[in-house]
């Protein structure tokens, strides 16, 4: 494994490693929790648009279900691989376990690039992968939600397939799906409020006013677009942002809401050709290591390794993409006195809140957008009180102390449950 190309699974596996050692976690349970319970591959055909067919590969992958039933997202993007699939669904249980709702870990994905099929094809790819998995989906069995290059009219069409398989309507068995066939206010921009929270709370220890932050976001999707949106609001200073057409810099300040309505109208969803006064073209690299307080890698894996962690020059990393540090540079970043909000805690704002689309699914009754804001906003701040906790007490990364949070109780409800038979 280099830094160029590390394995996605190989870096879960050496996370979960290091909180294993820590908690002094016993030999089984060690071995059970370090690979994952049940993957499906899945080759699959879909007719295009000019008669031919062509074949897919998908996967979903459930990686602990000792805690409830499995969650995680669905990725369309060519780089898919199995141990990606893997690792996101390893991290989901990390995550689900460190808010300490219900559920156990998954995910899915297929090799894609969506970018490149029309609304009918990826409406056909949807609903046939949707019944190869079907077989592990269900609300109290395994329940997907949007990821990278996923978005909501894709879940209402899984949500759809499973209904017309079952005969009736089954609106749990998705999340993050449109608010007219049961999805949830507030979901659509809860990962994105879970990052903005998460700022403001760092802004809060380490007494600085959060309209003195600048702050660079990578990635101007979900995550990224609605967290950029949302921290403008509240008075930092957006200084650069990146997308996969490259970066935008501007030391002022950019106009997070003009940026936000050019990319909404591309063909692309890209800002691809945006330009404005002061604004500066630059590469992704380059992002990364402008001066600012607050860095939120929201796009890919591997974004802050060895070869950059040296000069990444902000305050605070918030990630709000998965696993975008691999553990060498979380090394260099400690030693440099970088601060962490890690991806488990960072980007939990998502699941927390399909959670709760999920309850009101389940007893159709649903909640206003205040409540909702609310109560994931109670759960996101009062997990980063108890990981900060643990990091100043233990003198820990904040990274470490989360997952000897979730490992402990992952591996407590596995042990509590005893091996079958
Ligand atoms: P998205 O598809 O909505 O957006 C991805 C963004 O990344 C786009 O703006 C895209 O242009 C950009 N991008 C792609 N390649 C890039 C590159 N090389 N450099 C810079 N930017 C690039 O995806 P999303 O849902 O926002 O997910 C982003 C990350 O957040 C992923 O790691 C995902 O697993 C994680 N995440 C998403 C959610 C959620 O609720 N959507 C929840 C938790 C974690």
């Amino acid at each position: 494994m280099t830094s160029e190309h590390p394995n996605t699974f190989a870096i879960a596996q050496q996370q979960f490693d290091l909180a294993a050692d820590l908690l002094n976690l016993p030999q089984g349970i060690r071995a059970i929790l370090r690979v994952p319970q049940r993957e499906l591959t899945v080759n699959f055909p879909v007719k295009m648009d000019d008669g031919s067919t062509r074949v897919f590969t998908g996967y979903r992958v459930q990686h602990n279900l000792s805690r409830g039933p499995v969650k995680g997202g669905i990725r369309y993007h060519p780089n898919v691989d199995i141990d990606e699939v893997r690792a996101l669904a390893m991290w989901m249980t990390w995550k689900c376990a460190l808010v300490n709702i219900p559920y156990g870990g998954a995910k899915g994905g297929v090799i894609v690039n969506p970018q490149l099929l029309s609304m009918g094809e990826l409406e056909r790819l949807t609903r046939r992968f949707a019944t190869e998995i079907s077989i592990l989906l269900g609300p109290e069995r395994d329940i997907p939600a949007p990821d990278m290059g996923t978005n909501a009219q894709m879940m209402a069409w899984i949500m759809d397939t499973i209904s017309m398989h079952r005969g009736y309507t089954v609106p749990a068995v998705v999340t993050g799906k449109p608010v007219i066939i049961g999805g949830s206010l507030g979901r659509m921009e809860a990962t994105g409020r879970g990052v903005m929270l998460m700022v403001r709370e760092v802004a809060h220890r380490m007494q600085r006013n959060v309209t003195d932050l600048r702050v660079v976001v990578q990635g101007f999707g979900n995550v990224g677009g609605t967290a950029a949106l949302l921290l403008d609001q509240i008075g930092c200073r957006v200084v650069g942002l990146a997308d996969a057409s490259g970066g935008y810099a501007c030391p002022h300040g950019l106009d997070v809401t003009a940026m936000r309505a050019f990319s909404e109208q591309h063909p692309t969803h890209t800002l691809e050709g945006y330009t404005a006064s002061g604004v500066q073209h630059i590469s992704n690299a380059e992002l990364l290591e402008l001066d600012c307080d607050v860095l939120i890698p929201a796009a890919l894996e591997h974004q802050i390794t060895s070869a950059n962690a040296p000069h990444i020059r902000a305050a605070v990393i918030v990630e709000g993409a998965n696993g975008p540090t691999t553990p060498d540079a979380d090394q260099i970043l400690t030693e440099r006195g970088i601060l962490v909000v890690p991806d488990i805690l960072a980007n939990a704002g998502g699941v927390i809140v399909s959670y709760f689309e999920w309850v009101q699914g389940l007893q159709e009754f649903f909640w206003d957008e205040r409540d909702v804001n609310d109560r994931l906003e109670r759960i996101m701040i009062a997990t980063f009180e108890h990981v900060w906790q643990i990091a100043q007490t233990r003198n820990l990364p904040m990274r470490t102390a989360a997952y000897l949070l979730a490992v402990q109780r992952v591996a407590d409800a596995d042990q509590t449950r005893g091996v079958y038979p």
